[in-house]
């Protein structure tokens, strides 16, 4: 496997556990908390988490907002707002692609060497997981050709079929 694509390990587990320098939310554009992967990382970091997100304004698609991580092991939370999928005619694809960069830049201006990302828009947003899955390993290995600071990526999948869905699309971008 290229140098780059070693960085990158699919794991199956929850994100709330992992202990790296940050874990990304699949947050929505208010910050204020919700379903799923969102509200784990709340439950997880405590109240804390809620007011810091309160000051923040919100977030646009696309793009992500940072917080300390409190009770989590991670001293980091980057939220991101992926897209609702609807159909595909909504610039969707560019969105996802959008998040994960855009996580991955606030990640380098803070010195965040690994990081961990939920498989963003794939739950109650609705995205495809084999269309989400290979947008987020190229978004992803994309921006490590570009930079060595961040030396560790886990893409975590909460179920096995995730799993598999990241990990092929991991082998099939890693030989481009
Ligand atoms: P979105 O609104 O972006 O679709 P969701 O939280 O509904 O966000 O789902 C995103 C993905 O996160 C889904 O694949 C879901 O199975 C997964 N997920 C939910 N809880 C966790 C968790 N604790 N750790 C990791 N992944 C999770």
């Amino acid at each position: 496997m290229p140098k780059i694509a070693e960085k990158v390990t699919v794991i199956i587990g929850d994100i709330v556990v992992q202990t790296v320098d940050a874990i990304v939310n699949a947050a929505n554009n208010s910050l204020l908390g919700g379903e799923g992967v969102d509200g784990a990382i709340h439950r997880a970091a405590g109240n804390e988490l809620l007011e810091e997100c309160r000051k923040l304004g919100g977030c646009p698609t696309g793009e992500a907002r940072i917080t300390k991580g409190y009770n989590l092991p991670a001293k980091w939370v980057i939220h991101t707002v992926g897209p609702i999928w609807r159909g595909g005619m909504y610039r969707e694809d560019e969105m996802l692609y959008r998040a994960y960069q855009s996580s991955l830049e606030l990640a380098q201006k803070y010195d965040i060497r690994s990081i961990a990302f939920p498989a963003i828009s794939t739950g109650a947003y609705g995205y495809p997981i084999e269309k989400a899955a290979g947008i987020a390993v190229r978004s992803v290995l994309d921006f490590l050709r570009e930079t060595d600071k961040i030396n560790n990526v886990i893409m975590v999948c909460y179920n096995q079929t995730a799993f598999h869905t990241y990990s092929e699309a991991l082998l099939q971008y890693s030989r481009q």
